[in-house]
């Protein structure tokens, strides 16, 4: 253990996020000292008693808090626990001399464009691409691109704004969504967005640890259902991975290509890759954990969480075991499949019931709007799986599911 562990370890979240309860736990186990702090756009500042709160996006106003915050009580690090707060992470962390990821790294691992640019430069296989904006003549764009081709906005998350395009008619499509969609996210555009190459093949994500720059896998995920698009909604997430071994391996080799192109360090990775003929392809990598509830699917050693290894290489504490314990274990994230209000969910008993289902946790609110992607940024809840076999598992999920009904009602206009 080192002198940092001494200090409180800042968590950099949103609102909205699936992710903070599990580091707090973590934090409860180890006896590790937290402050939360929230973004917060400042017109909405003065609502929260138990965080801190930062506009994220006015960084260098929020790096200026966190420096503050430190001369009142020292920080040992600063995480983000969500995408949104990983450069704030890296800056403050530089002007505090706290061990991090280079604003850098932070950066390219947030922005899809850098992160290409990076891959590119390394010669990691990842897709063809083009940076383009919404002001752009999209329709000469349209007959320069390859097809079929992906666009996306470069910053948000969860597959948000991802849309397959098969021609030039559904590119010019796609695009204006996209601008739709960040004109009411970041104001009016021009938004730049991203073009590339559609890659067939199986996906799966990868969970790992970086320290001092190698990579420690600590689990690789199948995701079963075929992902092809036009939107890119996450299901059923199955690990251990029943792909060869060979294939396996060269799929930690990628991604640890990867992270060193875009000069990761330390802290968490999660990966995404494609596999098809001819070999692994990065979809994309971030410097986090695993997204919503997924992570609850992860146990090491005897049994500590994944964000109990996080907050432990973060404060300078031993880790006991980078293994995952257990047997297979799943998850499925419910996607969101029609837009409407949410007025009821049967079936959750008998999903529970389903021979190997650990828990089903409904994440929607009643009576709120649901809004599928490409727009939306949540699920209707999660359901986890463990068995001895990930078929077992997978078939688990799959059981469960079907016994759930969600009964939406189509939203009614206010006139
Ligand atoms: P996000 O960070 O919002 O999850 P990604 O770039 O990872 O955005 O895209 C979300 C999903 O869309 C991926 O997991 C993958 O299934 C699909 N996807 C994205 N880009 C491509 C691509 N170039 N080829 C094939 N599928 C893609």
């Amino acid at each position: 253990m080192d002198d940092r562990a001494s200090g409180a370890v800042l968590l950099l979240t949103t609102p909205s996020s699936y992710r903070l309860p599990a580091f707090l736990d973590a934090a409860g186990r180890l006896g590790v000292a937290t402050v939360v702090a929230e973004d917060t756009p400042r017109a909405l500042a003065g609502r929260a008693r138990d965080r801190v709160e930062l506009d994220f996006a006015d960084l260098e106003a929020a790096i200026g808090a966190v420096v503050e915050l430190a001369a009142r009580a020292p920080l040992a690090a600063i995480i983000a626990v969500d995408d949104s707060g990983a450069l704030l992470a890296a800056r403050a962390s530089a002007v505090l001399g706290l061990p991090h990821n280079s604003p850098e790294s932070a950066e390219a691992a947030r922005d899809k464009h850098v992160m290409r640019a990076a891959f590119a430069r390394a010669g990691v296989p990842s897709p063809a691409f083009r940076l383009c904006s919404t002001g752009d003549d999209l329709e000469a764009l349209a007959r320069a691109v390859p097809y079929p081709c992906v666009v996306k906005p470069l910053r948000l998350n969860g597959s948000r704004g991802v849309i397959r395009a098969d021609d030039p008619e559904s590119f010019v499509a796609a695009a204006r969504r996209i601008g739709r969609l960040l004109d009411r996210l970041e104001g009016p555009g021009p938004h730049p967005f991203l073009a590339e190459t559609f890659i067939p093949g199986f996906e799966v994500a990868l969970e790992g640890l970086i320290d001092r720059g190698r990579l420690q896998v600590l689990a690789l995920f199948d995701k079963p259902d075929p992902l092809d698009g036009p939107f890119f909604e996450e299901t059923i997430y199955v690990t251990p991975s029943r792909l060869a071994p060979g294939v396996q391996a060269a799929i930690v080799e990628t991604a640890a290509r990867a992270a060193a192109a875009v000069g990761l360090q330390r802290g968490p990775l999660h990966a995404e890759l494609r596999v098809n003929e001819r070999g692994p392809w990065m979809v994309e990598l971030a410097g986090r954990t695993i997204g919503g509830l997924c992570s609850r699917t992860l146990q090491f050693g005897t049994d500590a969480s994944l964000e109990e290894l996080i907050l432990r290489q973060a404060a300078g504490l031993p880790i006991e075991s980078l293994s995952r314990a257990g047997s297979a274990g799943g998850v499925m994230m419910i996607p969101i499949s029609q837009p409407g209000v949410l007025r009821g969910v049967a079936g959750q008993e008998e999903a529970r019931a389903v021979s190997g289902v650990e828990d089903v946790e409904i994440t929607a609110p009643l009576n709120y709007p649901l809004v599928p992607l490409p727009e939306g940024d949540s699920y209707l809840g999660f359901i986890f799986a463990r068995g001895a076999e990930p078929a077992a598992v997978e078939a688990a999920l799959r059981a469960a599911h079907a016994r759930l009904s969600f009964r939406v009602l189509p939203e009614i206009p206010i006139v």
